[in-house]
């Protein structure tokens, strides 16, 4: 199994309902996003995916968080914008363009700050 990743990082803001239904005050982060795709055969070219094409295609998944208020944006008007839930959406989306019978998104990182990150994995293998 081959595995590479490629980092962007995106400036938003949210606001998190708790569970005691109050919602925190709003705030931002400079999130890293990290994506790691995995291919049990490389390609022609003895690659799992061009890294600039992987860092095309990210961007693509998370320009319309740059710079905007993540609880109006869907899903996350309607899903708590919490780190677990944009690395979820950010996996499902980047695997929807870059996907195949080959190359698959095995998970996605979501740093909130260097300490902190939430990790959804697409798919166990
Ligand atoms: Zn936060």
């Amino acid at each position: 199994m081959y595995e590479i990743f490629t980092d962007t990082t995106v400036s938003a803001a949210h606001r998190l309902t708790l569970t005691s239904g109050d919602a925190e005050r709003l705030h931002g982060h400079n999130w890293r996003i990290r994506a790691h795709i995995r291919a049990r055969k490389l390609d022609e070219r003895g690659m799992v995916y061009d890294f600039y094409d992987l860092e095309r295609e990210l961007r693509r998944v998370v320009e319309r968080f740059e710079h905007v208020y993540l609880n109006e944006l869907p899903p996350f008007d309607d899903v708590n914008p919490t780190a677990e839930n944009i690395a979820r959406v950010v996996a499902e989306e980047l695997q929807g363009n870059v996907g195949d019978d080959r190359v698959s998104v095995h998970r996605v990182e979501v740093w909130e700050t260097d300490h902190c990150c939430a990790v959804f994995f697409r798919d166990a293998g």
